[in-house]
C-alpha cells in the first residue's frame, strides 16, 4: 500500500549541518521525498503537542528544550510500506544502540545526550497522518 510518514531532522542535526547528507541518504536508499519545510524553531508548546505521548517520561522536559532549541526539517516521504521502512532505516532510539548503516548510527550526535539522534519518523499511519497536517496542512 501507497503511504506517506513524516520524518523530522532534528536540531542536533542541523545545527551539525548535516541535514543535506541525511536528505541524500534517504534518496540514495529509494525514498521518495515529496514536499519538505523549514521550521526555523519549533516553540515549546507545540513541541509539547507534538510528543503529548511522552509528557510523563522522565526525559520530556530536556526533549521539549532539545526539539525547541534550533531549525527542524520537516520531510514528507511518500511510497511502499513507507511508515515501517523509514523507522527501519532510523534505527533504534538511542544512536549508541542503533544498527549499522542506519541513519541514527550514521548520524546520531557521537557523544551526545540520548535525545540527539538526528530524525524522528511517525510510528504508525494514524501518527503519520496527524503529524503531515501538524507540518503541511497549508493554513
Ligand atoms: N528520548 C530520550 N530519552 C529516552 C527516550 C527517548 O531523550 O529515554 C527522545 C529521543 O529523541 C526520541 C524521542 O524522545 O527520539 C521520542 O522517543 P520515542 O521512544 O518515541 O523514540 P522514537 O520513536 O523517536 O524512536
Ligand atoms: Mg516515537
Amino acid at each position: 500500500m501507497v503511504e506517506q510518514t513524516l520524518v523530522l531532522i532534528k536540531p542536533d542535526a542541523t545545527k551539525r549541518e548535516i541535514w543535506l547528507q541525511i536528505i541524500d541518504h534517504y534518496k540514495q536508499a529509494g525514498f521518495f521525498i515529496k514536499k519538505t519545510r523549514l521550521i526555523p524553531k519549533m516553540r515549546k508548546k507545540d513541541v509539547r503537542k507534538f510528543y503529548h505521548v511522552h509528557k510523563d517520561k522522565p526525559f520530556f522536559g530536556r526533549l521539549v528544550d532539545f526539539m525547541s532549541s534550533g531549525p527542524a526539517i520537516a520531510l514528507l516521504i511518500e511510497g511502499q510500506n513507507v511508515v515501517e521502512e523509514i523507522r527501519k532505516l532510523n534505527g533504534s532510539t538511542d544512536p549508541k544502540k542503533a544498527e549499522k548503516k542506519t541513519i541514527r548510527k550514521e548520524f546520531g550526535k557521537k557523544g551526545g545526550e540520548k535525545h540527539e539522534n538526528a530524525v524522528h519518523a511517525s510510528d504508525s499511519l494514524e501518527s503519520a497522518q496527524r503529524e503531515i497536517k501538524i507540518f503541511f496542512s497549508d493554513k
